[in-house]
């Protein structure tokens, strides 16, 4: 039986310092606020911002929503982007993505100030966070993962591990956090050849592929450690979530696992939160 690495610890640890900070800038006058930038109403985006914003609650910072319709121009949306970056009440903003199709998503995430950018969505944020200079936020999922590790204690210094997925959301900033932590790092993708052997050989194995339950029993070994990022509608439970691993087949042979639901995703709002108040202390010259 693995030891499982539940993401509500980790969320709670989060919030009660948050708390702290939240009250210390309060006495000085100072409330930390998020702009949420969302454009239609996809029903992933608004489960996530009511989550965020029951977070944000229960933490004392404030938010405000920026909406706009489906078919806004994109001059009408830059303008209104640049609005939002511009308001000195807003320490961070979580615009939602994929825009839709008819707007140029890479102009738009160009003018989101950078200070302001709380889950790297501008090429200034990425750059900050592959350079390893601390004033960059990295995106809230892979910083989720590195908030789980370092509340168990899982050591990373010298260790090798395995990550499979490349993308600039998951898979590249993960494999930067965990150099950054000392860890030998191999970065895998869909032409990865011989991935079985690469992800048995990791002393810790982190799944961010978008495919069901894809990791089962071949790619682990004995003792490891397996953070599943994946969220995927579950093939064999309808209506239910499952991660890119295979949990029932993976979790009585390996040390420990994030469970899916309940391990990196319910973290990543706090790590949200957690920027947020970061951007507003830097912000006000406090930190
Ligand atoms: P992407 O689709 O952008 O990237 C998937 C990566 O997996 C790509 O690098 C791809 O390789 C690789 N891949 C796909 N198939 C294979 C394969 N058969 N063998 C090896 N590698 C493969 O997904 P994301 O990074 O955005 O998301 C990954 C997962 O994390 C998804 O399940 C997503 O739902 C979840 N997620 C969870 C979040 C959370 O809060 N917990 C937040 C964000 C994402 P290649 O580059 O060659 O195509």
């Amino acid at each position: 039986m693995a030891e499982l690495l539940k993401g509500k610890p980790v969320a709670d640890a989060i919030k009660e310092d948050l708390v702290n900070r939240v009250a210390a800038l309060k006495a000085k006058g100072i409330t930390p606020k998020l702009g949420f930038i969302r454009v239609g109403e996809r029903p992933d985006d608004l489960y996530y911002e009511g989550g965020a914003k029951k977070t944000c609650d229960g933490i004392g910072i404030a938010y405000e929503v920026f909406a706009y319709p489906e078919d806004i121009s994109q001059e009408e949306f830059e303008k209104a982007v640049i609005a939002v970056g511009a308001n000195p009440e807003i320490n961070g903003i979580l615009m939602f993505s994929p825009l839709p199709e008819s707007l140029d998503e890479k102009k738009i995430r160009s003018l989101i100030p950078v200070e302001k950018d709380v889950d790297c969505l501008t090429v200034g944020g990425a750059g900050k966070v592959f350079t390893d200079d601390l004033t960059g936020f990295p995106p809230c999922t892979p910083t989720a993962c590195m908030e789980i590790l370092k509340h168990y204690g899982i050591p990373l210094q010298g260790k090798r591990v395995t990550v499979i997925g490349r993308s600039l959301v998951v898979g590249k900033p993960v494999s930067m956090l965990l150099m950054r932590e000392n860890a030998t790092v191999t970065i895998c993708h869909s032409r990865t050849v011989n991935l079985l052997a690469v992800c048995r050989e990791a002393e810790i194995l982190v799944a961010a592929i978008g495919r069901a339950k894809m990791i089962n029993a071949d790619y682990v070994r004995e003792g490891q450690i397996v953070i599943d990022v994946g969220i995927n509608p579950d093939p064999d439970r309808p209506g239910k979530y499952c991660g890119d691993v295979d949990f029932d087949a993976v979790e009585p042979l390996v040390a420990k696992i994030t469970p899916v639901p309940g391990g990196v995703g319910s973290v990543t709002t706090a790590v949200l939160c957690k920027h947020t108040v970061m951007a507003c202390e830097m912000q006000n010259g406090l930190a």
